[in-house]
């Protein structure tokens, strides 16, 4: 069992799926900082939690901004391990192209700014701060997990932007984990299927409850908490490497 004395950095760490990770990680002791663009409801987190747990207004599309946020991670008095890519936006960020007009190009490239080049700026440069620490007995120095969606390989009319954004999530996962193999830093990703977040608020209650029968086994949405229980089961399980996990329920396996 991997120590979680360490320091961890959760992007979209003030809602949903990045709120359960970060509050996963503080109950176990981590020293985590919540980078969010939400400065209300991330600072009130921090302050809840407490301890080593402070919060850094952070735009992940950003470099100067990321820089930041690190610099506080590494500034506490243990090593950063841990990099949690929560952040991002939803497949409400409609492009379609209907009728002869074109896909949204606005919409596309603010979907895959936030959802890819985001994320990818967090893994770099997380992985950069962790690859100068001293590494663990087993001689790892950290370990980045990323949050792609079944999008990435099952997108719906209107996820063009969405799909594309995620699909590239995957797509990085294993040759940024053979990139960083010298550093002693590993590289997954998690691709959930419908999680009961803020993300999901705005549908109505019978799209919700059609949505769950949809759902093979169990026949619920997934909780924030199945998210962080995973995100937690991959820090620890120090030989996964690289790969991409769905959390879904078997919901890609669904009649259509
Ligand atoms: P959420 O809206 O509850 O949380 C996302 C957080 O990201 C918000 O707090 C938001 O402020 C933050 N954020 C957005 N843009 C940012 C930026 N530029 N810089 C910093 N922070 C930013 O949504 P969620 O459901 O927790 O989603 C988290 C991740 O999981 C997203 O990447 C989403 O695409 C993915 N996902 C969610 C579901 C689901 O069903 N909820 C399914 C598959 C994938």
């Amino acid at each position: 069992m991997k120590s979680f004395d360490v320091a961890a950095v959760v992007t979209g760490g003030a809602s949903g799926l990045g709120e359960a990770t970060t509050r996963a990680l503080a109950a176990k002791g981590a020293a985590v900082t919540i980078l969010d663009l939400q400065e209300e409801r991330g600072q009130a987190l921090a302050d809840e939690l407490g301890g080593h747990t402070t919060f850094v207004r952070t735009d992940v599309t950003d470099e100067a901004s990321v820089q930041a946020a690190i610099a506080e991670a590494t500034g506490k008095d243990r090593p950063l391990r841990i990099a949690i890519n929560c952040a991002g936006i939803g497949w409400a960020q409609r492009t379609v192209g209907r009728n002869g007009e074109p896909h949204d190009l606005g919409a596309f490239t603010r979907t895959v700014m936030i959802n890819l080049v985001g994320t990818f700026n967090v893994l770099r440069l997380a992985a950069a701060a962790m690859s100068t620490a001293e590494p663990g007995e087993d001689g790892e120095r950290g370990v980045v997990v990323n949050t792609a969606s079944i999008a990435a390989y099952d997108g719906q009319i209107g996820q063009v932007a969405y799909a594309a954004s995620k699909g590239g999530i995957v797509g990085l996962t294993l040759p940024a984990a053979r990139d960083l193999s010298s550093t002693g830093v590993r590289v997954c990703t998690i691709a959930p299927g419908l999680v009961d977040t803020p993300l999901l608020a705005g549908l109505p209650e019978e799209a919700r409850t059609a949505l769950a029968e949809g759902i093979p086994f169990p026949k619920r949405l997934g909780r924030p908490s199945d998210f962080a229980e995973l995100a937690l089961a991959i820090v620890e399980h120090g030989y996964l490497n690289g790969e991409v996990i769905r959390m879904d329920g078997a919901l890609r396996m669904a009649p259509r």
